[in-house]
């Protein structure tokens, strides 16, 4: 290695090798060690050259991805040596055979599955549920692939700036809906906290540094309140003869940030809801179940409890391995503090997950427990269970969605994925079924096409002969071959129309003793404002266009040479001419719309000001989504690759539109007086305003034109200030009212 590095990598990675094996409990052996460093030394061969975008050598990364395997995930040997190896065979010229003659069939299989899964994922544009499942399920032979491809991203997020800017994103995306829950689900928490962390670093950068700078001020003021309740608390435990470590529990920037959207607070009434944790060495002799219990009783002693609020995680542990006791007790001020009670093993399983669990389990052979996880591992992905599903909601990708069962009249299974419709199944049965589809009955019931199938349904599909495909059947198919037959069916269509366009235009110069030439479709495509000879024999054929006016074109007037000039030279009425789009530099939006000619996304309405990203459609379109919109978060992790990250220019042209709610005490004038202060606002422009009031409580909604956040903000100040009114808020989302 001695060419390609300069002394101090060389020590370095030297160092960083012999931590890795210290890092490995399980790795103890001569014999394992001598794998170690034979992975080592085959991955450092094969990544020779290349360096990272920060110029540090690769291998660093194989080792970094091992090091968290060995270190926070648990595994052992086999486990570290894929993990020195999981980019080998994806990235250089060494195959799963060479792993397999040099190493072991068991560790090429392991490879094999994550070099399957990177390529997975970066061919597969929609990462559906169903495409998901099956990865994890048939393609995963051996869970130690989710655990490496878990350890591997999350060293990705960690060096997220040595990857390309382009990418970050998509990443960054794909961590927080797809990782995250998956370290979830595995009872890796710590690992599933700094994801999640991670993610929202990237994605919403000054959201994450708003809410680590309010954590840091807000800190001492935290530990203050925490001691004071845990003071009373100490002694207790401390007379009882107790080990124990009380501290607040950390609060993850990210959870704070979900739950002031989800609750829609402010930072400080979710930070400063006290939380602690204490965590104690069990005394010899009894139970630590019991112990919890008696630390939760003596607690009882000094501050009220709220039974309802009692979760015993101890009798009955969570699926992925959690145990705990929950409980809320009233503090001295009046004010609810969370308490959570755990043994050091509790919390560091809380913590760890199930690599956690072998360490205590004394005198078992280590392989086998750590066996025994794996198994554990694999039933948690098989069988979904309700209490650890719960943090997916629709807008996530359901991992675990399970394909649902439907039967034909005569009894024939049909696998379908889960969500699919009555139209759905037509065109997965035959396309033609699907062309001619009018709706169903399922379980002898009429119902539309876009019926949502649940397993065991029985559906017949009914057809008519006048049927033709629709547009608005893609707004509820859902699967991929039924959207690709209804394309096909529209690509079949236009031709069908290209070809009666052609023959007509071909008749009516015939007639004319003209025959068709380039110079006169181009005339004509520039009279009819066709994109090219295909759209205009198209709408010809449909009879958009008609040829009454075509010789007047045709005979080419000095006028016409006037319009197509000034077309030309000014840009209108020409369409197809869209700038290119630079994907590794952020967009720039700019009042000078032809420039680029972005849309605001329906969804969310984002205006100057707001944290923004781009997302180009099919046909080139750039649509402006809010950061925060939950389409976009969705955009990002399935279509990473057409997200481009977007910065306003100063805007003072053109005004985007904004709503906002206001909520107050009805009485005579209010809406006066509101409209007054929106237009003595020279910034803003009022387009709409709605009032509702019942039992004196007013709502209203007002749509506004502005040009910037600033404006806005200035506005709701105003708002602000009025008597009676007592919220003022911007409603994201223009359509939920
Ligand atoms: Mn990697």
């Amino acid at each position: 290695m001695e060419e390609f590095y300069t002394k101090e990598e060389q020590e370095e990675i030297q160092l960083q090798l012999n931590e890795l094996i210290g890092a490995c409990p399980k790795c103890l052996t001569d014999a394992n060690q001598k794998l170690i460093v034979k992975a080592f030394k085959l991955a450092d061969r094969a990544h020779k050259g290349i360096r990272r975008k920060s110029g540090e050598p690769y291998i660093f990364h194989p080792l970094a991805v091992a090091r968290i395997v060995a270190e926070e995930i648990g595994l052992g040997t086999k486990g570290v040596v894929a993990a020195l190896l999981h980019d080998v065979v994806e990235d250089t010229d060494y195959t799963v055979e060479d792993i397999s003659t040099m190493f072991s069939p068991k560790i090429a299989s392991i490879v094999d599955g994550l070099t399957k899964l990177e390529v997975f994922f970066d061919n597969t544009e929609s990462k559906q549920a169903e495409n998901f499942r099956k990865l994890l399920l048939s393609m995963v032979e051996d869970v130690r692939v989710i655990l490496i491809k878990l350890a591997d991203r999350l060293h990705n997020m960690r060096t997220l700036d040595s990857m390309p800017e382009n990418k970050r994103l998509k990443i960054a995306g794909e961590t927080l809906y797809i990782y995250a829950p998956l370290a979830h689900r595995l009872g890796l928490y710590a690992i599933k906290t700094e994801l999640e962390d991670l993610s929202l670093k990237y994605e919403h950068p000054n959201v994450y540094d708003d809410i680590s700078k309010k954590i840091v001020e807000s800190s001492l003021r935290q530990l203050n309140s925490i001691n004071e309740f845990s003071a009373p608390i100490k002694e207790k435990l401390t007379e009882a003869g107790y080990k124990f470590e009380i501290k607040g529990r950390p609060k993850s920037i990210y959870s704070i940030w979900s739950k002031m959207q989800k609750k829609d607070l402010p930072f400080e009434e979710i930070y400063d809801v006290l939380a602690i944790r204490i965590v104690f060495t069990p005394l010899p002799g009894m139970s630590e179940k019991t112990q919890c219990w008696t630390i939760y009783s003596m607690i009882t002693d000094i501050y009220k409890p709220k039974p309802d609020r009692l979760r015993d995680w101890i009798s009955v542990p969570k699926a992925n391995g959690y145990e705990a006791l929950h409980a809320t007790f009233m503090s001295s001020h009046g004010n609810w503090v969370e308490v959570q009670i755990r043994s050091e093993r509790m919390d560091e399983i809380a913590e760890k997950g199930f690599a956690a669990h072998w360490k205590y389990k004394e005198n078992s052979d280590k392989e086998s427990e750590l066996d025994n996880w794996l198994k554990r591992i694999r039933e948690l992905l098989e069988n979904p269970d309700d209490d650890s599903l719960e943090f997916l909601d629709d807008f996530k990708l359901n991992l675990f969605a399970s394909e649902i069962v439907v039967f034909t009249p005569k009894g024939d299974k049909i696998t379908m994925p889960n969500g699919a419709t009555a139209l759905d199944m037509a065109f997965e049965i035959h396309s033609d079924l699907g062309y001619r589809c009018i709706g169903a009955k399922v379980n002898y019931k009429l119902v539309p096409l876009s019926y949502k199938l649940k397993s065991g349904d029985q559906v017949e599909i009914l057809t008519s002969k006048k049927q033709t495909p629709k547009w608005e059947w893609f707004d509820f198919v859902t699967t991929a071959k039924a959207k690709a037959r209804i394309k096909q069916a529209f690509r079949k269509e236009r031709k069908k129309f290209i070809g009666k366009g052609e023959k007509i235009l071909e008749k009516y110069l015939t007639e004319k003793k003209l025959a068709i030439n380039s110079k006169i479709l181009r005339k004509l495509q520039t009279h009819y404002n066709a994109k090219n000879k295909d759209e205009l024999y198209f709408k010809i054929g449909k009879g958009i266009i008609d040829l009454k006016d075509a010789s007047k074109v045709l005979s080419d007037k000095p006028y016409n040479k006037w319009v197509r000039y000034w077309k030309l030279s000014f840009g209108f009425g020409k369409e197809g001419n869209k700038p290119k789009v630079d994907k590794k530099k952020p967009l720039l939006l700019t009042d000078d719309k032809e420039q680029h000619n972005f849309t605001i996304a329906n969804c969310c309405h984002p205006i100057p000001g707001d944290d923004v990203i781009a997302y180009q459609d099919d046909d080139d379109n750039l649509i402006l989504h809010s950061r925060n919109c939950k389409v976009a978060i969705k955009l990002m992790s399935s279509h990473g690759d057409r997200i481009i990250p977007a910065q306003w220019e100063s805007q003072k042209i053109l005004s985007y539109i904004a709503v906002i709610k206001i909520t107050g005490i009805d009485s005579l004038g209010i809406v006066s007086k509101l409209t007054k202060v929106i237009s003595d606002d020279q910034n803003v422009n009022m387009r709409s305003i709605h009032v509702e009031s019942h039992d004196g409580i007013f709502e209203g909604l007002i749509h506004i034109y502005i040009h910037h956040t600033k404006d806005l903000n200035n506005l709701i100040l105003k708002l602000m200030k009025i008597k009676g009114i007592h919220t003022v808020i911007r409603q994201e989302r223009q359509n939920s009212k």
